[in-house]
């Protein structure tokens, strides 16, 4: 039996998290570069849960998780808050960036940290102030239609504190719709259980869920969605374009079809966001273009997520469908977001 098995309750999967070297080499051989980067000092947390652990023979998936030293190089235009959220932080909660939705960070805890992750300056961190500011915030404002809750990752908390969260949001007559951001499904599908199934449904809450290889979509994986496509949850998929790992028309075609099997939508590929130590995850904005045009025309429209870049800068994100689009300059390239005004994404070094 594998050890993954053996953790089949999700508490069993975050307590059993594999959170140093000499646990994950238990799993897996470290090459040296790997090894090596458990002594440098890292900025983000490492965990991985069992589940996703039992998947690392996968070299894409073992990129996106474990450290490498490429994460202490800093590029110049690399920035801790590339989506300038401090700047749009209205409270300790809440990042509210565009006009009528509102991005409500819950928890700052993650089953299992992706490298690439545009929050490593907050994620695995505690914090603990109260959430009733933000409640206050969300209710005095009635431009706001649309609460996100994302995180770190709001479906590892318990049953009780999300049902008290979504019911608050619920009980407020200007909000529309209800989304929770999440890699549970992948990350540790043994969380999607029948009693969450019911409090996500009776919220009517929508889930964006972050997917980036087809080898992610395990037996537990698609019986999780499954379950809750079953219970009358309605799914989508975000996923970040990533250097070496999905950087390739047939992954995204495996990866896209393999969603829509399952009932989630593909919604999102996202430009990787030029967080500080990102260049050895990122790839150009040509490449991304190139990439998305082989997709339309080509396969299902139904399996295309909309290509965009969330602007450095805190712009917003940007739908990106050629090259008439962006201005090549420098290292980047310029664009414009949907109030008129131009953004730079630079581009990672071409070698
Ligand atoms: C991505 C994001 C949203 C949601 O945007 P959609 O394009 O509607 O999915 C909301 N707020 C912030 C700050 C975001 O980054």
């Amino acid at each position: 039996m594998h050890k993954s098995e053996c953790y089949s309750d999700w508490e069993g999967q975050i307590s059993h998290r594999i959170s140093t070297r000499d646990q994950l080499e238990k799993y897996i051989k470290l090459t040296p570069d790997e090894s090596a980067a458990f002594d440098a000092e890292v900025p983000l947390s490492f965990a991985i849960t069992p589940h996703y652990a039992s998947l690392l023979k996968n070299d894409a998936l073992r990129r996106a998780v474990i450290p490498t030293h490429h994460e202490n190089v800093f590029r110049a235009d690399e920035l801790d808050d590339p989506l300038g959220e401090e700047d749009h932080r209205v409270t300790p909660h809440l990042i509210h960036t565009y006009p009528d939705k509102v991005l409500f960070l819950t928890t700052s805890f993650c089953s299992t940290y992706c490298r690439y992750c545009t929050r490593s300056r907050m994620v695995g961190k505690p914090s603990t102030s109260s959430f009733e500011e933000t409640f206050l915030y969300i209710e005095k404002h009635t431009e706001i239609r649309d609460v996100l809750l994302s995180g770190g990752d709001p479906l590892t908390l318990t049953d009780a504190v999300l049902n008290k969260i979504l019911s608050r949001l619920r009980q407020i007559p200007h909000i529309r719709l209800i989304r929770i951001g999440s890699k549970v499904p992948v990350v540790l599908p043994m969380r999607i259980t029948d009693n969450l199934c019911s409090i996500l449904r009776k919220h009517r809450v929508w889930l964006s869920l972050h997917f980036i290889h087809p080898a992610e979509l395990s037996p537990q994986t698609q019986t999780a969605c499954q379950k809750l496509s079953d219970h009358g949850i309605s799914m989508v998929s975000q996923t970040v374009l990533l250097k070496g790992i999905n950087d390739n028309t047939q992954t995204l075609v495996d990866l896209f079809y393999g969603l829509l099997e399952i009932n989630v939508k593909p919604y999102y590929l996202l430009q990787c966001d030029p967080v500080r130590g990102s260049a050895h995850f990122r790839t150009t904005v040509e490449k991304g273009i190139q990439l998305i045009r082989s997709l339309h025309g080509h396969i299902s429209g139904l399996a295309i997520p909309q290509y965009v870049i969330d602007a450095p800068g805190g712009g917003g994100k940007v739908p990106i469908l050629g090259n008439e689009q962006i201005r090549r300059e420098g290292d980047g390239v310029f664009f414009i977001n949907y109030k008129g005004k131009e953004y730079y994404y630079p581009d990672p070094p071409s070698k």
